[in-house]
Parts: C-alpha cells; structure tokens; sequence
C-alpha cells in the first residue's frame, strides 16, 4: 500500500463475517477497500476443524445481506428450521415451534460458504482488494499505521480510516487498549464448547433437519444444526471442569459411559463420536466490554471485536451484520466524516449490543434447563395463544430477536413490559377470582342470616 491518493482508504482489519461484509458497504459507498486477514486465504479450502461450522442466521443478518443482494445466493445453501426439537434422556423428542404459526425460521448456514461468498462479493467490486496471511501485531492510533507479521517478516502499512473486524480476541482492540484510550471486561463463561459429527445415515439426515436439535441437561447442554451435505454438526455447551465437564472426561471409556447415560439416542448416530470428542478443541465462551470502540477519529472497532457475546440466542453475527448497516446509516448521517461516524456509531449501537449481550446469558439457562420442563412448555403455548389472540400487540422475544429488526434494546423493554402487563392481569384476575370468592361466601352467611 502507499503512494495512492490517500482520501477515501479505509484498512479493514480480520476478512471474517463482518469485515467481508463491510467492505462490501464501503466499497458501494466508494472506498478504497483492503482487508488484510492473518489466516491464509480460505477460498476453496477445507473449513478448520471442530470449529464452529455452522451458524442460524436470522432476520438482522439477512437484513444485512438483502441490502447487498446477496440474500438469495446465501439462502439457496441454507436449511430452515422451524422450531426446537428437544430430546430427553429417556422417552420421545418434542418439537416446540419458534413462531405463532409455526411457519418462521431460523437458517443454519455453513460459516465457511457464508464467508467465501461475503469475500468473493467484496473482492468482486471495484476498489477492495483481500491481503492474506497479514497478522496485525501493531497499530498507531494517531497515525494510522499497522504493522502485520507475515512470512516474509514484519510489514508496515498505513491507511486514515483502520476498522477493526478481528473478532473476539481483536488485536485492534488490545492496540487500543495499551494506547489507553480503551478499557474491557471479558467475562468468560465457566463453559467451553466442543463440535462433535453426526454424519448422514443411509445418505439421509441422521434427524430431523426442519429443527435445531437441543439435549437440555441442566447444567449443561448439546445442539445439533443441519449441514447441506446431510450431516448435523453438534455443539456440547459443558462446563469447562468439575463433574460432568470436558476436563474430567478425557478417557474414551468414560466418554463413552457419560454419553450412554446422558445423550443415549446420539450414540447409535454418530459411530465417530468418541474419536472425534477426544480430537477436537474445547473453545472459549464470553461477553466482551469495551469503551470507547473509537480512537482519534480515524481507529474504530466493529462486530465481535466491539461487543462478542456468547451464542445462545444465535445472535452474534446477525448482531455484527446489524453493525454494518448502522455504520453505513452513521456514515450518511455524518456526511462521511469519519471523525463524526465513529463516535455517533458507538452511540447508537451501545444499548442494543449489551441488551442482545444479556439477552444471550439469560438463554443459555433457558435452552440447557428450561425448554425441558412441562412448566416452561405451558407458558410457550400460553405465549403463543396470546400472540394469536393479539396478533401485533404481544409478540414474544424469540420472535422480536429472531424475526424482526427491532432494535435489541427496544425489544428487552417491550417484552419487559408484555411480561408487566401480563403479571398485572394474573394479579387482577387473582382479585376478581378473590372478590367472586368472597361475595359467594358473604351471600352464604346473609342467606343464613335471613
Ligand atoms: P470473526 O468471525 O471472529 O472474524 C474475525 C476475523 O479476523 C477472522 O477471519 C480472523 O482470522 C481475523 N483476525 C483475527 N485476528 C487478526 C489479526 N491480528 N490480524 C488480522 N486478522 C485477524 N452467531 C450467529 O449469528 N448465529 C449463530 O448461530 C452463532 N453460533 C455460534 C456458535 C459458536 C460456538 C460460536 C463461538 C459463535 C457463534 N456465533 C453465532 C457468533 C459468530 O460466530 C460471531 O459473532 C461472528 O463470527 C463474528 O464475526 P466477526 O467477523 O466479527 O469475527
């Protein structure tokens, strides 16, 4: 890089979800365009094993890849699942559907095909350009110079605008950090996760591949998501030690022993399963916080490197495509001043980053304990009754997450307040339950009385 007419650069840090996907925004709005990737170029390679391969896409991201016309080229590799089936140790599978009419949706999409296609279709406009096996290693805010470790050693570029792309575990973030002009709080979950296969059976879905699959445990948790070629890619949410969890269950008798016990439909399914656990790596989980997500005017942070949160309501990069929208709003807002986007861009976009941030925690309990009991089904079915009888006015938060656009922040007050109202008319119906009660037992005595 260098040399160029410098007005109009913008250095993208991390070609992932959401740094393809901006370029792709930035490049319609005609800049000039380089992602600069540390991973090798991932164009018609194998996706990395036993990490997340699957991901449900929902309305935000495809929202997001809609405004790029992108949407239909996705969705022709993505599977619908209407609802959870939720296995129980012993007995039946029951299916709970996520909408009303049981007719929405979530996608699971491959994430290495949703990324080839984000970066074929930003490579493919004019102005960008995807530099590979770049490690940002070094980063000066007031300058806007980066250094990259590559093979060939350390490299240096510069550019007026760097974005930060580079997920959870952001390098621009930590540069940002040691500059000073950032603090975070990163609370990891005592839980990891570990992807484990469940291949085709007779060349067909070994399940159901219309749902997301969920083993509720308690404390901890499996899910399954459909895979185009008839696989299922299965993802254990288990605590990271102590009984039950990964560390304690490192030999492959008493992994075999803990999923006949826990998980015993799985194991006809997936002949590989032991082999597999023992091989794959058990990742991180956690929320990360940060202040501010802007450095200089020039320096700022997007998607998971700005606010990662944990997976459970399969929000993260519908979340960060949600992201590139606002920031291209910002930047109309702003007049392209990079100065003025970044800051207006953070403010608009904090509240609703840390609703869908708590929204996620609260979830997890909800699909490791909740979904498995009577109680919790009666309230789903009362939920959707309401949403019937008022169709519009009570919408519950799985729909307002998963199938709106609502900003995340007006959803967790909207539902708050459903969940108000509803509280109230038990409360109210208790008292004219209370009122008949005691009005039938004045009228016994005054009919005795008289
Ligand atoms: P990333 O996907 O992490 O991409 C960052 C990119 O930056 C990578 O390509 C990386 O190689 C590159 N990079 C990193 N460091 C550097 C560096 N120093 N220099 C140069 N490049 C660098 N979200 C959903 O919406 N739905 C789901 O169902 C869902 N399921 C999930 C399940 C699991 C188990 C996990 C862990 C996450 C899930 N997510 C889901 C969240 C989703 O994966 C993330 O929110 C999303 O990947 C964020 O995209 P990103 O581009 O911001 O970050």
């Amino acid at each position: 890089p260098g040399g160029g007419p410098r007005m109009g650069e913008v250095a993208v840090v991390g070609a992932g979800l959401t740094g393809c996907l901006l370029a792709c925004f930035l490049a319609r709005r005609g800049y000039q365009v380089t992602l600069y990737e540390r991973r090798p170029d991932p164009r018609g390679r194998p996706p990395e094993r036993g990490r997340s391969i699957n991901l449900a896409l929902s309305e935000r991201g495809l929202d997001a890849l809609r405004r790029i016309g992108l949407d239909g080229q996705v969705m022709a590799g993505a599977l619908p699942m209407r609802g959870r089936m939720v296995h129980p140790v012993r007995g039946t599978p029951g299916f709970q559907p996520y909408s009303t009419h049981g007719d929405r949706a979530i996608n699971s999409i491959g994430r290495g095909a949703l990324n080839d296609a984000l970066l074929a279709a930003a490579t493919g406009r004019p102005g960008v350009r995807a530099v590979f096996g770049h490690r940002l290693t070094g980063l000066d805010p007031a300058s806007g110079t980066m250094t990259f470790q590559t093979e060939d050693g350390e490299v240096k570029a510069s550019a007026p605008v760097v974005l930060g792309a580079d997920g959870a575990g952001s390098a621009v973030r930590g540069r940002l950090l040691a500059y000073g002009t950032l603090t975070e709080t990163v609370d990891l979950l005592d839980h990891g996760y570990k992807e484990l296969t469940i291949p085709p059976h007779d060349g067909d879905f070994a399940l159901d591949p219309g749902a997301l699959h969920i083993w509720p445990r308690g404390t901890s948790m499996m899910i399954a998501l459909p895979n185009p070629d008839r696989s299922f890619t299965c993802t254990l949410f288990w605590p990271a030690d102590g009984p039950g969890g990964f560390a304690s269950l490192d030999a492959p008798e008493a992994v075999e022993r803990h999923f006949r016990a826990e998980y015993p439909d799985v194991m006809p399914l997936a002949p590989g399963l032991v082999e597999d656990y023992l091989r794959n790596p058990v990742g991180t989980l956690g929320t990360v916080r940060c202040a501010s997500w802007h450095a200089e005017g020039r320096v700022g942070l997007i998607g998971d490197a700005a606010h990662a949160i944990v997976p459970f309501y399969g929000q993260g990069a519908n979340c960060a495509f949600e992201d590139v929208v606002e920031l291209d709003r910002c930047l109309d807002a702003a007049g392209d001043d990079w100065a003025e986007a970044l800051p207006l861009f953070e403010a608009r976009r904090r509240d609703d980053t840390e609703a869908i941030a708590r929204m996620a925690l609260a979830n997890f309990v909800e699909m490791r304990d909740k979904v498995a009991s009577p109680v919790f089904r009666l309230g789903k079915s009362v939920e959707h009754a309401l949403e019937r009888a008022l169709p519009g006015r009570y919408v519950s938060r799985y729909e307002l997450v998963s199938f709106s656009t609502m900003p995340y922040a007006r959803v967790r007050r909207r539902v708050r307040r459903q969940h108000q109202v509803l509280a109230a008319l038990a409360g109210a119906g208790t008292l004219v339950l209370g009122a008949l009660a005691v009005r039938a037992a004045r009228g016994g005595t005054g009919g005795r009385g008289t």
